[in-house]
Formats: structure tokens, C-alpha cells, sequence
């Protein structure tokens, strides 16, 4: 561990090494994991000859070999891409999948060490120390969000208190008699809860919270200064998954400026999403990782649909952890619309800090008279302006959106309370009802 001027670092032998011992290491790692790749029967089929003793593919190659991709897990079912005897098997999760089966994950006694070292990295980088009181609102399921930063905490020897996701009353309550001073769970979760605490007239300004850790879906800088000034803590991007090891592969330091990428654990690569080749440093295009220290379940190129860029140089803090931007979006979450193609988080910063709205948002896509609609629902704040005032909001964000995304779409400021919210996580904002009846 060491304290410098912009924060802690939990492990500098590894988050600030020389870059030329990291790509060493990282090399040696990734000859180690195709040793066990060639265990993987999913693997075995898809690299076929590529595998023997004398020609194991190195980590230069890496670009010539194939993707794995979520339908590849999904074939996979259930253990198709263990690297080891189940009897080594210490845990299984499973990614929330909305069509199908899941993807499941499975973790060694070394995979639960590696977990353990990256979230107390993750969470000592914001400032997570002992003394500290960590709500751990992500929910503690098959899901990996909950035992994730539970984990981290717990490396760290903060003291946990493993609320899990929901239940608006007990996360108040816990904040405020429990001395709470880290909130973990998902940004939508965090607004849903500091406007909650708000209408039943107990801020979350009022308690310890100073510091959050918001991660497992994509979020807007915008989101962050609201989340920030209506709980009064730091927020921090955690960014993660299931399929490489849960919440844990990158996160941001002091200077939020990009998330460190642990790449001694996850080897990143941003490639085209369309033609499959690697981008040039610095262009944004999606997120493919190779866990290369991971024992159980090690993937190979996963595609991640995540799109983001590498940023340049190295950070301020010390490290050498490479960094990549904020999440702009899931791939699979592009809406095209009257042929305009944009994200729901371009929506999100439009619309977020908009005076009489809360941030809460949905946006409905339909078909009127053989055409795109789009409509964006936004709440409006409990005891602000009547009608005439919501009209004004609604023609002002309309404006914006107009101006900024291309094309029109009709804005309603409804009621308080009128939007389904994210209670137990993730929250859901499109709606998709093209083509139904
Ligand atoms: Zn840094």
C-alpha cells in the first residue's frame, strides 16, 4: 500500500510497475492461460491444431485468433468453458441474461484471491480505508455486484454491511443510524434512493456518506454531478462484468480522468465492432478483454459490446494501468430511429440537471401512422410548477434534443412517482414497442 498526494494505491508493485515489466508479465500470464485453454472443451474445438505444446499462440498473436462472444457462452451451457476439474470449484455465478439461459460463471480458491485484490484496488483507489463503513447496496444473488464489492471491502478490512440491492427504507435507515460514509450500487439506484430520502424529508446530505462506488450500467458525467450534489458524496465509475469476473476490471482514481484498467488480470484490446480489426490507439470502438489471470473460466477476445477509447498517456496518480473512457453505451443499445442512430445515455445528458425534473427518464419508441415515434417521459420534481410550467420544460428539452441528437421527439413531464424506477438494480429506459399492436 502506498499514500501519495492524489490518493491510495493498494498494490504498486503491480498498479505502477515499469510499463515494460507489465507487458512482461503480461505476456508470461497469457502462455500460462493457454496451457489452460487447451483444457476448455469449447476451445479445443474452436483452435484445432493451434494447440499443441510447440505452437501455443503468444500474446503478440492475439489479434489473429478468434472472438468468443455471448452466444458462444450461451452454447457453452453450463460448463463448456471450465479450464478445470469442478472439484476445484469454489464458486458459481450467473450473468443476468434476459433471453435464454445464463452465462455461468465459475471460480477457483485463486479466481475468489484474484476477485478480492482487484475490488480492494477498485475501492482503496477512491479512498475506501478501514475506518470506513461500506453500504453495499448491489445485490447479493447470482449476480456478481453484491459478493464483488463485499469482497473488496472486506480485503480492506472496512467494515460491510451487506444491505444488498432495494428495499428504499432499510438503505435510509442504515445511512443514517449505521454511519454509513461508502455507497455502493447502480447510479439509477443511488438517484432512486436520494429521491426517496428526499420526499420523506431525511436528505442523505444529512448522513456520513462521502464516497460512492456506481457501476453495472452505463452513466453520464451529467448523472454523476446530480448524483453528487443530492447525496453530498465523490461519486466513482466502477466498471465490470460477469463473464470476465464481476465488478473489478477497472475503476477510477483521484483524478477520475479514465478508469485503470487491472491489465495484468484483463488483457483489453478496442476493436472496429463491425469489421473485428483493432483500433488505433485512442479511437472509440468496443471493449474485447482476455483474462488472462483467471483460472476457471478463462475467455479469450471476449466481446464485451461495450464501446469506450483508451486514453492516452499515462495518469497523474503514478499508475500505469493503461485507462479507458466511460461506457458511452452498450453496442446492443444503440436506438436507430427515423435513420438516426444514437444512444439512450446522449438522451440521459440532454435531459439530466434540467431545473423541476428529477432525472428519472424513459424513453418509448413506437410506430404512429407507419413512422418512428419517440416520446421521452421525465419526472417532474414532487411541488414544482403547474402546467404551463411543465410545457415550458418539455419545449425546452425538446430544443435540445432537437438540436443535439437530430431529430424530434415528443418530451412529457409527468407526475412524481409516475415511472417505474429501478428498485432492485439495473434500471430499465427504452421501451421498444415498434412493430406491436
Ligand atoms: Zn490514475
Amino acid at each position: 500500500m502506498t499514500t501519495t498526494n492524489l490518493g491510495t494505491i493498494w498494490a504498486p508493485s503491480i498498479e505502477c510497475a515499469p510499463v515494460q515489466d507489465l507487458r512482461q508479465r503480461q505476456a508470461a500470464s497469457f502462455q500460462s492461460m493457454m496451457v489452460r485453454v487447451r483444457s476448455v472443451p469449447f476451445y479445443r474445438g474452436r483452435l484445432e491444431g493451434r494447440l499443441t505444446e510447440s505452437s501455443l499462440p503468444k500474446l503478440a498473436d492475439l489479434d489473429q485468433l478468434p472472438f468468443t462472444t455471448k452466444e458462444d457462452l450461451r452454447e457453452g451451457y453450463p460448463f463448456g468453458f471450465l479450464a478445470c476439474d469442478r472439484e476445484e470449484l469454489v464458486e458459481l455465478h450467473a450473468s443476468s441474461g434476459t433471453t435464454g439461459k445464463p452465462v455461468v460463471v465459475a471460480y477457483t480458491a485463486e479466481d475468489i484471491q484474484t476477485w478480492k485484490a482487484v475490488m480492494a484496488r477498485t475501492m482503496y483507489a477512491t479512498g475506501v480505508t478501514r475506518s470506513d463503513v461500506v453500504q453495499n447496496g448491489y445485490g447479493y444473488s447470482l449476480f456478481t455486484g453484491g459478493l464483488g464489492f463485499h469482497y473488496g471491502a472486506a480485503e480492506i478490512g472496512a467494515n460491510v454491511v451487506p444491505v444488498s440491492a432495494g428495499r428504499t427504507d432499510l438503505q435510509m435507515l442504515i445511512a443514517e443510524d449505521l454511519g454509513a460514509t461508502i455507497l455502493c450500487c447502480t447510479p439509477s439506484f443511488a438517484l432512486y434512493l436520494a429521491g426517496e430520502a428526499e420526499n420523506a424529508g431525511r436528505p442523505l446530505q444529512n448522513t456520513r456518506l462521502r464516497i460512492g462506488l456506481f457501476g453495472a450500467e452505463p452513466w453520464s458525467e451529467e448523472m454523476r454531478a446530480t448524483i453528487e450534489s443530492k447525496i453530498g458524496l465523490i461519486a466513482f465509475d466502477v466498471y465490470g462484468l460477469s463473464e470476465m469476473i464481476g465488478p473489478g476490471v477497472a475503476f477510477e482514481c483521484a483524478v477520475r480522468d479514465g478508469m485503470h484498467i487491472n491489465e495484468d488480470i484483463f488483457f483489453p484490446e478496442i476493436i472496429d465492432p463491425d469489421s473485428g480489426c483493432v483500433l488505433p490507439e485512442g479511437s472509440t470502438g468496443e471493449l474485447v478483454l482476455t483474462s488472462i489471470g483467471r483460472q476457471a473460466f478463462p475467455l479469450l477476445r471476449y466481446r464485451t459490446r461495450d464501446l469506450t477509447s483508451f486514453v492516452p498517456g499515462l495518469c497523474e496518480c503514478g499508475r500505469t494501468l493503461r485507462r479507458m473512457r466511460r461506457i458511452i453505451a452498450r453496442s446492443d443499445d444503440m436506438l436507430i430511429v427515423a435513420g438516426v442512430n444514437f444512444y439512450p445515455s446522449q438522451v440521459e445528458s440532454l435531459i439530466l440537471g434540467v431545473a423541476g425534473t428529477t432525472g428519472h427518464y424513459q424513453i418509448w419508441l413506437s410506430t404512429r401512422d407507419l413512422r418512428d415515434h419517440i416520446e421521452v417521459k421525465i419526472e417532474a420534481e414532487p411541488g414544482s410548477g403547474g402546467v404551463l410550467d411543465r410545457e415550458q420544460i418539455a419545449a425546452v428539452v425538446a430544443g435540445r434534443l432537437r438540436d443535439n441528437i437530430g431529430i424530434r421527439m415528443a418530451v412529457s413531464i409527468v407526475d412524481p412517482g409516475a415511472l417505474d424506477k429501478s428498485v432492485m438494480g439495473k434500471a430499465k429506459r427504452v421501451f421498444d414497442i415498434r412493430g406491436e399492436k
